[in-house]
């Protein structure tokens, strides 16, 4: 797997990243959600340029000019519910591209730390040799995507597999890693060192889902 560390470099992204992470900042849920969306954006527009590329004319009122625009057909999956503010900022930059949608949740049947996934909603297109953007902001124990991509693989085979995250877990990206296709890629805002016996990354910023949309029981 090709790991792209984005906010390992200097850039505007981190402002973004450091406001999702603050305690008192992220009480706004708006900004929040807005936030995420900008790194979802920031995100779509470095993987842009790994997409493939060809010439387009394009007519303007005095004259034609050749561009080169991306010619991958793009299919963009989110893991709900948390998934869903970093997908609006997918939509907002690769706005013609094709949209699924898959549920997970941690299950704890022995009401302890201990947790499975459980997959249970999947609505997509045909998936087969496009390219999928599989967008999941916290890449914790890596169990979700794993199990998401158990599931869409049943489904269909995407020619291109790219993760989008926001903060990932060493351990996690190194689960993620093992599990998923070598010419998989990653583009992630922030990698933490750990995660906590609940399986939440630290320092991270919280429950992704709950601080975007509100507690659940
Ligand atoms: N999901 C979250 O929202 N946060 C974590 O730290 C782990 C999983």
């Amino acid at each position: 797997m090709e790991i792209h560390h984005i906010g390992e470099s200097n850039s505007v992204l981190n402002t973004f990243i450091s406001e999702i992470r603050d305690y008192e900042i992220q009480k706004d849920s708006l900004r929040f959600r807005r936030n995420i969306e900008r790194i979802g954006e920031i995100l779509s527009y470095e993987l842009s340029k790994n997409l493939s590329y060809s010439a387009v004319s394009v007519e303007t009122p005095l004259g034609k000019k050749s561009v080169q625009l991306p010619s991958n057909d793009l299919v963009l999956c989110s893991v709900l519910r948390a998934g869903l503010p970093l997908h609006q900022g997918l939509l907002n930059y690769f706005d013609k591209a094709e949209n699924a949608f898959i549920s997970a949740y941690r299950h704890h049947p022995k009401n302890n730390d201990e947790f499975e996934i459980i997959v249970e909603y999947f609505a997509a297109p045909e998936i087969d040799n496009k390219t999928l953007l599989l967008a999941d902001p916290m890449l914790a124990t890596g169990q979700s995507l794993v199990a998401v991509y158990e599931a869409i693989k049943k489904y269909g085979t995407p020619k291109e597999l790219h993760i989008v995250a926001v903060i990932g877990s060493k351990e996690g990206i190194d689960f993620v890693q093992k599990k998923f296709p070598q010419n998989t890629h990653l583009w992630i805002a922030a990698i933490d060192d750990e995660l906590n016996s609940k399986g939440y990354i630290i320092p991270g910023l919280g429950d992704a889902g709950d601080l975007a949309f509100g507690t659940k029981l």
